[in-house]
């Protein structure tokens, strides 16, 4: 079991009154973590240091940030095998996928890092004589960043690391499932050599969040929130923020369709559709959460689609063999799931493999046959229960990709590229793929959703856009003419 503090100003820190709370792996319930609760009084002491800090940080230049951000890339990395054992301790998620974490992580700070010199402005023509008008990149100032346990070590990063490069100074919140998980992130941070207060970290217990978080977001030094996690939630913060007039990243749920056209390779499609569900045990929020397939080769596709299916491995991470699908987040997700099918088959869904799950290790589960008339054709599952819709042709394609209140990732199979494409245009998400998988991230694209999938775009110069402040500033080289 893991002992953590929080880092403020450079310094671990315990809570105020030394209060602590406890996270349990969701198989064995055995304590796998236990984390300072900080109070709202500990996270302003946090943003505090992050404006104190700010007054360097943001001065400091673009080649000085980036040999930091590289060098906390490196320091990622070396720690791996210490990011396999918290993941699957904390949130029961296998070696596989906290590896695949660390690599994308890493790549995320390395493009962070080739931002510092991209902070760039425009000179705009102005009307005034002798006017050197700009559009000026500053950094915005105190960044908080909250993060979720699904991805944890490409979430965690996701929320620091552009805003750091652009300047900005910034607090993590880590996440009540994985709190060693995220403060492994600021300890490669740390060993990399970055500044006391321009990185701070705080744990709370889960009862405290919206108190801590909106503790935060009043306070005048902070900018901008940034917020990956449910729409539920996110709603709240929205609503805090609004409240404080302060700009929001928000990266929400998601019920990813893969559209699988007529003209589809099915073998093509089933491998996709294989990653796109089962990818973490579809605990991903670009997960495939819908199959909408053409009727006219659905039999073919769920037969095949079923065979890979039913023989993904499924197991303890902490076990040598290696599994795909290991434990999720914890039972809440089993029951959710497990009313969801009894919900679909109750009104005429056919459970095609897998089935209810009794403990946190669920088997890779299909239910053909969805109707809107179900739940699980509108819910997020956010675990490895999908459902496959049947659909006649183009345009009911689209119409059904696009029956749901999210809208973040998608992807369309087909053999006519042109067709696809066209059928990509019409459907309503931040992101699609056409024979690409939906769960498909790479540091440097535009990332995120509409509708309720969220606002904003993290990744690549998009993150730039959100983490800075642009402002109009003018030089006047020559007398101005006014006229009194
Ligand atoms: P969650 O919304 O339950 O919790 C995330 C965070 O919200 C935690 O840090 C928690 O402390 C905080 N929180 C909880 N109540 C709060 C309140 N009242 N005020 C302020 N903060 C509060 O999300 P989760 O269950 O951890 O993550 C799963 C969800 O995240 C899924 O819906 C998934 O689709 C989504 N997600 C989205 C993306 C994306 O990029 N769009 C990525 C991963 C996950």
């Amino acid at each position: 079991m893991s002992n953590l503090s929080m880092l403020i100003n450079g310094l671990k820190v315990t809570a105020e009154k030394g209060a602590t709370f406890e996270r349990r792996n969701p198989l064995d319930g055995t304590v796998a973590t236990r984390a300072p609760a900080a109070s709202p009084q500990d996270a302003v002491m946090a943003v505090e240091a992050a404006a104190e800090a700010f007054r360097t940080w943001s001065e400091t230049g673009p080649s000085e940030r980036r040999t930091l951000l590289l060098k906390a890339a490196d320091a990622l990395e070396a720690k791996t095998p210490a990011f396999i054992e918290a993941v699957s301790a904390e949130t029961g998620a296998t070696a596989m996928w906290a590896g695949f974490n660390v690599f994308l992580a890493a790549g995320m700070i390395r493009e962070a890092a080739a931002l510092t010199t991209q902070v760039a402005g425009e000179v705009i023509p102005s009307d005034i004589p002798g006017s050197l008008a700009m559009g000026v990149r500053q950094p915005a100032g105190v960044v908080l960043g909250i993060a979720p346990w699904n991805a944890p070590i490409i979430l965690g990063v996701r929320a620091i690391a552009t805003p750091l490069a652009c300047g900005n100074t910034v607090i993590l919140k880590g996440s009540e499932n994985c709190p060693r998980t995220h403060q492994l992130i600021v300890e490669a941070f740390q060993d990399a050599g970055f500044p006391p207060g321009v990185l701070n970290y705080i744990t709370n217990a889960p009862a405290d969040a919206g108190a801590v978080v909106e503790a935060m977001v009043s306070h005048p030094a902070v900018r901008r929130v940034n917020f990956t996690g449910s729409t539920r939630v996110g709603r709240l913060i929205a609503m805090t923020c609004a409240k404080y007039l302060k700009p929001a990243v928000l990266e929400l749920g998601g019920k990813a369709p893969m559209v699988v056209l007529d003209d589809a390779d099915l073998d093509e499609a089933v491998n996709g559709a294989a990653f796109g569900c089962f990818a973490n045990s579809g605990q991903i929020c670009m997960s495939t959460e819908r199959l909408i397939v053409d009727q006219k080769i659905a039999d073919e596709f769920v037969r095949k689609f079923a065979d890979k299916a039913k023989n993904l491995p499924l197991g303890d991470p902490r076990k040598p063999d290696p599994v795909v699908l290991g434990s999720v987040i914890g039972m809440s997700t089993v029951e959710h799931c497990n009313a969801l099918i009894d919900d679909a088959v109750a009104k005429g869904a056919k459970l095609v493999c897998g089935g209810k799950a009794e403990n946190t290790l669920m088997p890779a589960t299909l239910l053909d046959h969805v109707t809107p008339a179900m739940r699980i054709y509108h819910e997020e599952t956010f675990g490895p229960v999908k459902a496959i819709v049947r659909v006649n042709g183009v345009q009911e394609a689209v119409a059904c990709a696009n029956d749901n209140e999210y809208g973040l990732s998608a992807a369309v199979f087909g053999r006519d590229i042109a067709r696809a494409y066209n059928v990509a245009r019409k459907i309503d998400s931040g992101i699609c793929h056409v024979n690409g998988p939906t769960v498909h991230d790479e540091a440097q694209m535009p990332f995120g959703g509409v509708k309720g999938s969220g606002l904003g775009r993290f990744g690549g110069k998009a993150g730039i856009h959100e983490f800075t402040e642009l402002r109009w500033i003018t030089l006047q080289t020559q007398p101005r003419q006014y006229p009194f």
